[in-house]
């Protein structure tokens, strides 16, 4: 069986917290839009640690009963998002293992590109694998390197793999967190009373209380024991590759990441695109709730007056929970209803993150056009994506990617709209300036920062998984 895909996961820990894991529960219930499959804890007091995770949602899975058996000071926790023929429990996270020393714990987002021949290689020296998830690499390379402290085997570990990984290790008496060299998923540090905080996102602090020290560094570990915390840069320094596409989608907009707010981003998103592609429109309206800041900022600087012409049902998960098609058709139906009454007879700008597929933004389109809308112009605040993601956005294959194989007006036609306008790479990038140069735009120019896997090795991972 193949690695698979360690996609769009959040994760969050505590350090020094009489309830650590009753924080890290709410710590993930803040990151629960960065994955709804499973979710799970590890705490520990000094002596043991111990481990509850299950399929579902943070607020289904844990109770009271469940927490207090939990017990200890730290604790670190994980979300994970849905992958293609990979929803089991036996790929929920943290992973749980136990090594010559004790036991340690280990929670994942990203993705490592080198998986699979590491895999490989050390099954071919014996190693047997619990899971079908690249990171149980690591914790087989941790246990290769036979000596040294646990940070000083962590560092061994990681300077095999290729990827992107923000990782957070806990054993019986410390928590390590990492970011790998180029930055791409997000991993923010921070304080609450006498212990520390770490996790994916700062929206994550702002829910417990917890005061936003910084940003763990692209390819810092840091180590959190009895002795306070302590930073390593261990590996080569590379060019950062920060995911350009937390900011579009992502992200939670309240967080502050990679040096920006998230809403922030995402209004002036709105702002330049009204600027590459202005209309003559009645309302400009956003798609719920990921195109509603992008929509702000188009509204604000066009001068024409933002509506709620769509509304979203908040109980019904994100379209790409749903693996099979046919299914997340049916999702896109009932996740978003039309006001009639803000669109009929109106001249309208639909504002959205962006089109992968295209399936959401036909049946979005139609539904206004159907509810007497006079003209639909659609603005999207990404450029258009014609790559697959191989660094921890789920992302479809490349012939799935209507932007890869369809021009902007082949795109316009399948979407039904009157005029579709995307927002350029170069618009993009004035938005998270002065850094712009940090990020990773692979999904939208198909130039990839670290080799990607071939086509077909990532069809092999399919079938093997499917
Ligand atoms: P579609 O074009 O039908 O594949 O879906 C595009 C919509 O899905 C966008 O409007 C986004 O709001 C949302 N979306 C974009 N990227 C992702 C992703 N990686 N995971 C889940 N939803 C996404």
């Amino acid at each position: 069986m193949g690695c698979s895909w360690n996609e769009e996961c959040g994760i969050f820990g505590v350090y020094g917290h009489p309830e650590a894991a009753n924080l890290t529960y709410l710590g993930l219930y803040a990151l629960q839009h960065r994955g709804q499959e499973s979710a799970g804890i590890v705490s520990s007091d000094g002596k043991g640690i111990y481990a509850h995770k299950e399929m579902g949602l943070v607020a289904e899975i844990f109770d009271q009963d469940i927490l207090k058996r939990l017990p200890g000071s730290n604790a670190i926790g994980h979300v994970r998002y849905s992958t293609a023929g990979a929803s089991h429990l036996k790929n929920a996270q943290p992973f749980v293992f136990d090594y010559s020393k004790g036991g340690i714990a280990i929670a994942h987002n990203g993705n490592l590109i080198n998986a699979q021949a590491l895999r490989e290689q050390l099954e071919r020296e014996g190693a047997i694998f619990q899971s079908t998830m690249d990171t149980e690499v690591i914790i087989h390379l941790f246990a290769h390197a036979a000596i040294g402290s646990t940070v000083e085997r962590v560092i061994t570990a990681l300077k095999e793999v290729q990827g992107s990984y923000s990782l957070l290790f806990l054993n019986e008496k410390e928590l390590i967190a990492v970011r790998d060299p180029y930055g791409f998923r997000p991993l923010v540090l921070g304080r609450i009373k006498q212990g520390y905080v770490v996790g994916s996102e700062t929206c994550a602090f702002d829910l417990i209380g917890a005061e936003f020290i910084r940003e763990i560094e692209p390819g810092e570990v840091v180590l959190i024991n009895e002795a306070g915390i302590a930073s390593f840069h261990p590996f080569p320094r590379v060019k950062h590759q920060f995911c350009i596409f937390e900011f579009i989608y992502f992200a939670r907009p309240d967080s502050y990441i990679f040096g920006h707010n998230v809403y922030q981003v995402r209004r002036e998103l709105g702002v330049q695109l009204a600027k590459e592609h202005p209309v003559e429109a009645d309302v400009v309206i956003p798609t719920p709730d990921s195109g509603i800041p992008a929509a702000i900022g188009f509204a604000h600087q066009s001068g024409i007056p933002l509506e709620l012409g769509i509304i979203r049902n908040h109980y019904v998960g994100r379209t790409f929970i749903e693996p099979r098609d046919a299914i997340r058709h049916f999702g896109v139906k009932i996740k978003l209803s039309a006001v009639k009454e803000a669109l009929k007879d109106k001249r309208v700008v639909v504002v959205d993150d962006s089109i992968v597929r295209g399936t959401t933004a036909r049946k979005n389109m139609r539904m206004i056009k159907n509810s007497g809308a006079r003209e639909v112009h659609a603005r999207i605040s990404c450029p258009p994506i014609i790559g697959s993601c191989f660094y921890g956005i789920d992302t479809p294959t490349r012939e799935e990617l209507i932007a890869s194989s369809h021009s902007v007006e082949e795109v316009r036609k399948f979407i039904h709209v009157d005029s579709l306008g995307y927002l350029s790479l170069e618009g993009l990038k004035q938005c998270v300036a002065p850094r712009e140069d940090e990020f990773c735009y692979a999904c939208f120019t198909g130039e990839y920062p670290c080799e990607p896997p071939s086509d077909n090795a990532q069809l092999d991972f399919f079938i093997k998984e499917v």
